[in-house]
């Protein structure tokens, strides 16, 4: 439909729509009601959960176009790409949003390719106008904010989580469900194995609202268990500069930085890192920004809102004992 915004569905595999999707949706409900338009979703499932449809609806969308099929149960850009090219030829939607995570940043850029048309990835803002949207996004390793605009539609963007504004679920708000038929190409390639990691119980790093993130001032892979329990007290992801991951201490899915995630938690707590622009460009659009190194010099402190002059392994201990005690109370 000309003016639906729509919003790719990232889930957790389970049927579930991600966090995330309350920021995107509540973003795209946002311009398509300046736009005349309406939040519609896409979502490329196995298998949606009941509630899972529900709460898109809750959350703004119009309506959703459901593409359930066990092709879908695996993510292949190859595939998943023309399915919604076809779709969006056929519907011809205004816009086309998706969060900011690993399969959907692959998967924008070739649906982009295919319908011709830009994508303003890792937006930062959203706004209309002079009817046409206009995207925020940090360049130069976010020193620089650029703006960019369409010369045609749809106007494709991901959006970097925790920076929009997530919508209110509305109980009672349902969704007009679509079941298109689509012709599904086959996948390049075959998946031979899965295998799950195992989960730690704490948040995703991209989602979560606080981040407590190493450094090579940890000085080895075992000392990470001092924030993973500092982490677990306060409900915290954990992360590592690329010193940390390159020593093979965390795998690079924990990286923060230009060549790893980009995080905006509300609170971002680094140990034993020095504060290196390669770093800065993943984690320097978190609210509050609080750094712990002995070298009162390091330059994450020019950054940072708060900072601790210390020893990590005294103070992260310290930090760990003193919330336990608050949370608890
Ligand atoms: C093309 C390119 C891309 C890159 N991409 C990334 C990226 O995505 N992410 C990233 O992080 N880096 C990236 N880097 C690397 C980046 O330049 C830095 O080398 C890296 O961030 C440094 O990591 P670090 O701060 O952990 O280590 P260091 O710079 O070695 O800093 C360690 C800090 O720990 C402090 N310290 C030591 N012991 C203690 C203690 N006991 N208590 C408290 N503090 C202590 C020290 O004072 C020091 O400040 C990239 C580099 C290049 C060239």
């Amino acid at each position: 439909m000309p003016g639906a915004f729509w919003c790719i569905v990232e889930d957790d595999r389970a049927g579930n729509p991600k966090k995330v999707m309350a920021e995107v949706i509540g973003e795209a409900a946002r311009l398509a009601a300046q736009a005349g338009g309406q939040a519609e979703a896409v979502w490329l499932t196995d298998k949606a959960a009941p509630e899972g449809v529900k709460l898109l609806g809750e959350l703004g969308a119009a309506r959703i176009w459901l593409l359930e099929n066990p092709a879908f149960a695996t993510y292949g850009g190859d595939f998943w790409a023309p399915v919604i090219a076809e779709l969006a030829a056929k519907e011809s939607p205004q816009a086309i949003f998706a969060p900011v995570t690993t399969r959907q940043r692959e998967m924008m850029a070739r649906l982009a390719a295919r319908l011709g048309v830009g994508l303003s990835a890792d937006s930062t803002a959203l706004a209309i106008e002079d009817g046409k949207l206009v995207a925020t996004r940090p360049v130069y390793a976010g020193k620089l904010l650029s703006k960019v605009t369409w010369s045609k539609g749809p106007w494709l963007a991901t959006l970097r989580p925790n920076v929009f504004r997530p919508a209110e679920p509305k109980a009672g708000a349902s969704a007009q469900v679509e079941k298109p038929t689509v012709s599904i190409p086959a996948a390049a390639a075959k998946l031979v194995e899965r295998r799950e990691e195992a989960s730690t119980g704490l948040p995703e790093l991209a989602e979560a609202e606080i981040v407590v993130s190493g450094g090579r001032g940890l000085k080895g892979p075992e000392n990470f268990v001092i924030l993973e329990a500092l982490a677990k007290v306060i409900g915290a992801a954990v992360g590592a500069s690329r010193a940390a991951v390159d020593a093979g201490w965390k795998p690079h899915r924990f990286q923060i930085g230009q060549t790893g995630r980009t995080i905006s938690p509300k609170l971002y707590l680094g140990f034993g890192i020095s504060g290196a622009i390669q770093h800065l460009a993943g984690m320097r659009t978190s609210k509050v920004i609080c750094a712990i190194n002995k070298d009162p010099e390091a330059p994450i402190f020019k950054i940072a809102d708060y900072g601790i002059v210390g020893d990590l392994f005294e103070v992260a201990p310290l930090l760990t004992s003193e919330f336990k005690k608050l949370l608890e109370k």
